[in-house]
């Protein structure tokens, strides 16, 4: 009780915290999962689990949590792909950087994870570009223009940067200049 009382004092702290029970805890929520072909590598599996973003994935570790693995399933192969990519930068970042400092960068730094989810964002889109697939620029821009840190509520992007972003990737100008 006095180390979550500690714990809770530093909100820093009770992220990596909060971070490091779920990695530890997850493993044995016994919800349904999904193994991914040896091209996903790092990642192993996707797993059902109630705090994923709906309609949306978050990798910790090896493993993808989603919150409906039969909406997924059901997602057209290209989306599927796409959505594994961005998924799979994510996964080589923690391994990377390490899961703890990861989670400490990624929930409290704005630019990180703009490092971090932009890179992502535009593999999947330029995917979805590449097969022929429609992107719905301003749909997606409010998604990222929504992304903020967990500590301190920073704002990863606005949402004019964002559409920018997203045209750019879309027109190949991204990356490029
Ligand atoms: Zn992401």
């Amino acid at each position: 009780m006095r180390y979550w009382l500690s714990a809770a004092s530093s909100p820093l702290l009770a992220w990596v915290a909060g971070s490091v029970l779920i990695t530890a805890l997850l493993p044995g929520c016994g919800g349904r999962s999904l193994e991914l072909e040896a091209r996903w590598r790092p990642l192993l599996e996707v797993k059902e689990a109630p705090f994923a973003p709906e309609g949306g994935a978050v990798t910790i570790g090896r493993t993808v949590y989603v919150q409906d693995l039969d909406e997924l399933k059901a997602k057209e192969p290209v989306r599927f792909d796409a959505l594994m990519l961005h998924e799979q930068y994510h996964a080589r970042s923690q391994k990377r950087v390490g899961l703890l400092k990861y989670s400490a960068l990624y929930g409290t730094s704005a630019e990180f994870m703009a490092e971090e989810e932009l890179p992502a964002w535009a593999l999947q889109l330029e995917h979805l570009r590449g097969h022929g697939q429609a992107v719905d620029v301003l749909s997606v821009a409010r998604s990222l223009s929504g992304y903020k840190t967990v500590i301190g509520n920073h704002r990863m992007i606005s949402l004019g940067d964002a559409e920018r972003f997203v045209r750019d990737v879309l027109s190949g100008r991204w990356g490029n200049q």
